[in-house]
């Protein structure tokens, strides 16, 4: 059983995510090592507002923002561009105390897309909102907007084009067949509390149609929070994890099956989403601190860390 794997102390925190799951290659260490350190400087942003007695809820948004303006990840700054070369951007957030939860849709001008689905959150209203009637009300609430171009990079257009070179019309994760590697982003979290919180952003899927919309702000796909069972942020081909409801299957495993959040996650990859031709993984934490990071892809980089037990990030089994 992986040490990440047992319960934790009452009044611990802990903290695992994401930067996508997909076809990689493996390559050296010293290649690997800036993805490494974005991972553990996340890690270290929702760390923070944990150990200061801050929310699950805070530390997944604050462990998402770091990793959406990082550009080695798809999600904010750096993320992949559409079929007509733009960027629409989808994100999420669930709070498992209260199941509050807010979405953003196919927006383009939010700087830190998952800061306007805390607000969709805050509010109340609504849970899912979409396109530049979304970005005007977020901006009005303070929401920090961008010229579009803010999100491009060369790598990202290069993948795009070396994506059309093979197939025009074919949609691919980030990480298939790609010039660079990282992939969407999502945070999981247990506060001091004792509360689970769930965060999940990206730019979708590179040469994806325009108006597409992804697994990743859809409660019970790509992101849910339910203190009963579990919190989880998936990642891979969308509309597979749309269509298994795999986020929420973890949680309905755990609270209909009794099943432990290790065998809950594992079945909901290979269950729920394998049988669909879907690809990826997730992670997923309970109200004990236990983790589970399961993915059906060739890695998904991820870290964790748990109050007491040192910070880990890996790619493929390997972690460090
Ligand atoms: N799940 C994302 C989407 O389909 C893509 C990814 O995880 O990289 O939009």
């Amino acid at each position: 059983m992986p040490s990440h794997d047992t319960p934790l102390p009452p009044g611990r925190h802990a903290l695992a995510l994401h930067g996508g799951a997909g076809t990689i290659a493996r390559s050296s260490a010293e290649a690997e090592a800036p993805y490494h350190a974005a991972l553990r400087a996340a890690l270290a942003a929702g760390d923070a507002v944990l150990s200061s007695g801050g929310t699950a809820l805070q530390a997944v948004v604050a462990a998402v923002v770091a990793l959406e303006d990082c550009p080695l990840f798809n999600a904010g700054h750096g993320a992949v561009f559409t079929a007509d070369e733009t960027h629409e951007l989808d994100a999420g957030v669930m709070d498992g105390r209260t199941l509050a939860a807010g979405a953003l849709a196919g927006v383009t001008t939010l700087r830190n897309p998952i800061l306007g689905a805390l607000e969709v959150l805050r509010d109340g209203h609504c849970v899912l909102m979409g396109g530049a009637a979304a970005e005007r009300w977020c901006a009005a609430r303070g929401v920090a907007s961008v010229e579009p171009g803010y999100f491009s990079t060369a790598q990202r257009r290069a993948q795009l084009h070396a994506a059309r070179a093979r197939d025009r019309d074919r949609a691919v994760l980030d990480h298939t067949g790609a010039s660079t590697k990282m992939g969407t982003v999502g945070a999981v979290a247990l506060d001091r509390h004792g509360h689970i919180a769930a965060a999940t952003s990206t730019g979708g899927m590179t040469n994806k149609r325009p108006g597409r919309i992804g697994d990743t702000p859809l409660v019970g796909a790509g992101v849910y929070a339910h203190d009963a069972g579990c919190a989880v942020s998936t990642t891979g081909t969308g509309e597979h994890f749309i269509r298994g409801c795999v986020a929420h299957d973890v949680h309905a495993r755990m609270v209909y099956a009794g099943l432990p959040l290790a065998d809950a996650a594992h079945r909901a990859i290979t269950e729920s989403l394998a049988p669909l031709g879907g690809s990826g993984g997730l992670v997923a934490i309970d109200r004990q601190g236990r983790i589970a990071m399961p993915y059906n892809s060739d890695g998904m980089y991820r870290a964790w860390l748990r109050e007491g037990e040192s910070a880990r990030s890996a790619v493929f089994d390997d972690a460090i």
